[in-house]
């Protein structure tokens, strides 16, 4: 329930930030982008990670 209550809050609540295309950023710093964006930002942050130097966290089943 708590959660659910979150992420209404963090997309419909308080915008700081909306761009014509549909994609906003709420007060909180979360990002929504537009169904055309997402993808496209899907992908450069998925070919970017590895710049990124992350660290993989894989649970191991054992
Ligand atoms: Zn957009």
């Amino acid at each position: 329930m708590d959660e659910q209550k979150y992420a209404k809050w963090t997309v419909e609540g308080d915008k700081k930030t909306e761009w014509n295309c549909g994609c906003c950023q709420t007060s909180d710093n979360y990002f929504k982008f537009c169904n055309t964006h997402s993808k496209i930002l899907q992908k450069a942050i998925q070919d970017k990670i590895d710049d990124l130097d992350m660290t993989l966290v894989i649970e191991e089943k054992k």
